[in-house]
């Protein structure tokens, strides 16, 4: 699974363009999905595309609300999303967590409503600098699988994204991942016994340069992309050769 994130980037033409490259230059495969995240303003505009090219790309949002028994100003519900054409949408973004100060009981209730209206969330989870510098990356990374119900965690899909890859260029070792991902499966089979086929995908300065290596370990299910998914031959490479 190759997931594009393409955060608070984009325009009317730049996503034209880019699904139009996308189009030309990928071979969507049934058993690898083809995620892509633009922001949601684009989101109608992204599927009309993907659906007029016939393109086979999955559409997932950057955002979702699970507040919906009051009026909510700026507010996405998940059956909007639905409407929309999304399938995915991201949860726990490390970005979120920090600017919109998103805490758990917020995400519990964002995991929630999204399965609720058979929206795949994708659980993004990780460590800090300094919990990798102080040896707290396991705690941390329960705590928040914690956060997810035993009859959940066989409709998510899970980012690990290390807060200190995640936009610097700087990529975790590919030996740091596995014991990483080798842990979180190990983790969340003690939640569920669904585990074995809950893919663990992973983000953080993924690019032209490093995808192979990274997704060549049997421990990554896939990646999620930043940066790197802006560019339409690029993505379309990374998709392909992975
Ligand atoms: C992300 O957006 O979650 C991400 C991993 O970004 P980048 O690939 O740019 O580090």
């Amino acid at each position: 699974m190759i997931i594009a994130n393409w955060k608070m980037n984009g325009s009317k033409d730049l996503i034209k363009d880019w699904i139009t490259s996308v189009s030309e230059n990928i071979k969507i495969q049934d058993e690898k999905e083809c995620v892509f995240c633009p922001p949601v303003g684009y989101l109608n505009l992204s599927i009309e595309l993907i659906k007029e090219k016939e393109l086979g790309i999955k559409l997932g949002s950057q955002l979702i609300e699970s507040n919906l028994s009051q009026p909510l100003t700026g507010g996405v519900s998940p059956e909007m999303l639905v409407d929309l054409g999304c399938e995915y949408a991201i949860i726990g973004h490390s970005e979120q967590r920090t600017y919109y100060n998103e805490n758990d009981s917020q995400l519990i209730n964002k995991i929630e409503a999204a399965i609720e209206e058979n929206i795949k969330p994708i659980y993004c989870i990780g460590e800090n600098s300094e919990q990798k510098k102080n040896g707290t990356k396991q705690e941390v990374l329960m705590k928040q699988l914690d956060l997810i119900k035993s009859n959940y965690l066989s409709h998510l899909v899970v980012a690990y994204e290390p807060i200190w890859a995640i936009g610097t260029g700087e990529n975790a070792e590919v030996s740091h991942i596995n014991e990483t991902h080798a842990f979180i499966k190990e983790y969340i089979k003690t939640i569920s016994n669904t585990a074995n086929e809950i893919p663990v995908v992973y983000g953080g300065s993924v690019n032209l340069n490093n995808y192979k290596e990274i997704y060549s370990s049997e421990l990554v299910n896939g990646l999620l992309i930043g940066g790197a998914s802006l560019e339409p031959i690029n993505f379309s490479i990374i998709y392909n050769q992975s």
